[in-house]
């Protein structure tokens, strides 16, 4: 079945996509296997000359790149360029660490006889199935740093990012990665299935927590490595120090950027009894100050939902809310309009007896709780399924990270938030996933260490 791509600011239908089936998918796992050796075979340094290739094709056509984004999943063409340019910050991470981090290492003492070394064997053909709401980063994060570990490839982009999935698999071509190395593998959820079908040596997943558990289903019990990156529930506390307007606007920025669809979406927030009042009065603010409109537009910052279900998502967590005593004091409803339309949302009331401040909401909405102290915040803030990022606003470092030491998260944050960096681990706790990207640890999970025992007899050859 051919795959239809709509513009999700109208509904429109933008482009009709060949779709793979369980026979194509297949013929292009065996190709890959086939293609495996002399990639990984190749020097470490044509590997990286390829890569850097693919950046300056990416540089030269990041504005028709970011349009095709935006199109599709209804990006802020703003937000889309952001991307396109903050991925190129994460390539050349990796074309700096990737050397030293796949370099054989001796462990054992020079003097001693037996020779102990490790050195980093690529997985073979891994599976890198992957979500739409960053197609570039979580896309990068993956693909880069396996194929420069000398693994093939195969790609599937989100059904609702195919058309980046196939200007990245074009790219890359073009860079000189050969076409069995790097595959991009076209459909929906069905194609996915075919793909882990495969006998692939590693599944390297971004996605929700429902699909992540599906995909854990279907490779238990293969000897594989499963990489799933998932969603988030990720909390703020505003401690009653800070310049209020000012952390305001960050955390708005937080919650609302790439219209809350991002994992690590500031989704909870949590601010001292005493900064409470004045904190809602400034984030509502900030809020209504949201220009939302026409993706294609530079200064629209809130576009569509991708998804047209959520939409219905957000609605009951909105009427779930309410009729457990929450206010709604901006937004709340879904906008009648072509395409997939929410108001930015922000409620008080709330508590964790209500789906807004329990499962993931992935759009523009919010609920902001009073807390008395920091050991309530610090209850409240690790009363959840989730685990991937967590932050703090105070003036006073000290208490933050005493706070943010308390906290089951992969990443945690003081004074800032939904902030990713290559230099360090992306990773998550409880449902948030298994694995990381990105750091030396994300290069070196696309390969398996040996261990090397060379003892030497004295009669040796060479
Ligand atoms: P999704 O789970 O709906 O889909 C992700 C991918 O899985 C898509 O390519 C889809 O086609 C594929 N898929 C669906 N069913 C499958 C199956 N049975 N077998 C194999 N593949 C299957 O997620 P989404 O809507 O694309 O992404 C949004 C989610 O991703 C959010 O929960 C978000 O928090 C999470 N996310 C996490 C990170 C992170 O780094 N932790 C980054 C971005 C997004």
């Amino acid at each position: 079945m051919p795959l239809k791509v709509s513009n999700p600011a109208t509904g429109a239908t933008i482009a009709t996509l060949p779709s793979d089936d369980a026979k194509s998918v297949t013929a292009k796992y065996e190709r890959a296997r086939a293609s495996q050796p002399a990639w990984a075979r190749m020097p470490l340094k044509q590997r990286l000359a390829a890569i850097a290739r693919f950046r300056e094709l990416v540089v030269a056509d990041s504005e028709r790149l970011a349009k095709i984004l935006s199109k599709e999943v209804g990006k802020p063409i703003a937000q889309a360029r952001n991307e396109l340019k903050g991925v190129l910050p994460r390539i050349d991470f990796f074309l700096d660490a990737t050397a030293k981090a796949l370099r054989p290492q001796r462990v054992s003492k020079t003097n001693e006889p037996m020779e102990e070394r490790i050195s980093h064997e690529p997985l073979g053909v891994v599976a890198n199935i992957s979500a739409w709401n960053y197609p570039w980063f979580v896309g990068a994060n993956v693909f880069v740093p396996a194929l420069l570990a000398g693994n093939s490839v195969l790609y599937k982009p989100s059904e609702f990012a195919a058309m980046t999935g196939l200007e990245i698999a074009r790219l890359l071509h073009a860079a000189g990665i050969p076409e069995g190395v790097f595959t991009a593998v076209i459909g929906d959820g069905k194609v996915g299935s075919a793909l882990l079908a495969q006998p692939v040596d590693g599944v390297f997943f971004t996605g929700s927590v429902a699909t992540g558990k599906r995909i854990a289903a279907a490779v238990a019990g293969r000897m594989i490595k499963l990489q799933l990156e998932l969603g988030g529930k990720d909390p703020i506390y505003v401690c009653e120090d800070v310049d209020i307007a000012k952390a305001a606007a960050g955390i708005a920025d937080g919650a609302f950027y790439n219209t809350g669809q991002s994992c690590c979406s500031v989704e909870r927030i949590y601010v001292h009894r005493r900064a409470f009042r004045p904190f809602v009065d400034a984030f509502v603010a900030e809020v209504r100050r949201f220009r939302r409109g026409d993706p294609a537009e530079d200064s629209t910052y809130i576009g569509p939902l991708t998804r047209a279900p959520q939409l219905a998502v957000l609605e009951a967590q909105v009427k779930d809310a309410v009729k457990k005593g929450a206010k709604v004091l901006v937004g709340g409803k879904r906008i009648k309009a072509k395409g997939n339309w929410f108001e930015p949302t922000v409620l008080v009331g709330v508590d964790h007896s209500m789906a807004v401040m329990r499962d993931e909401s992935f759009g523009p909405i919010i609920g902001i709780m009073e807390a008395k102290d920091d050991a309530e915040a610090v209850r409240l803030m690790n009363d959840t399924a989730y685990g991937l990022t967590a932050g703090v606003y105070t003036l006073d470092r000290r208490r933050a990270e005493r706070i943010l030491a308390q906290v089951a998260s992969g990443s945690v944050y003081w004074n800032c938030c939904d902030r990713v960096s290559p230099r360090l681990p992306w990773s998550g706790v409880g449902d948030s996933g298994i694995g990381l990207t990105l750091s030396t640890y994300g290069i070196e999970t696309f390969t398996r260490p040996k261990a090397w025992h060379l003892r030497s007899l004295g009669s040796d050859s060479n």
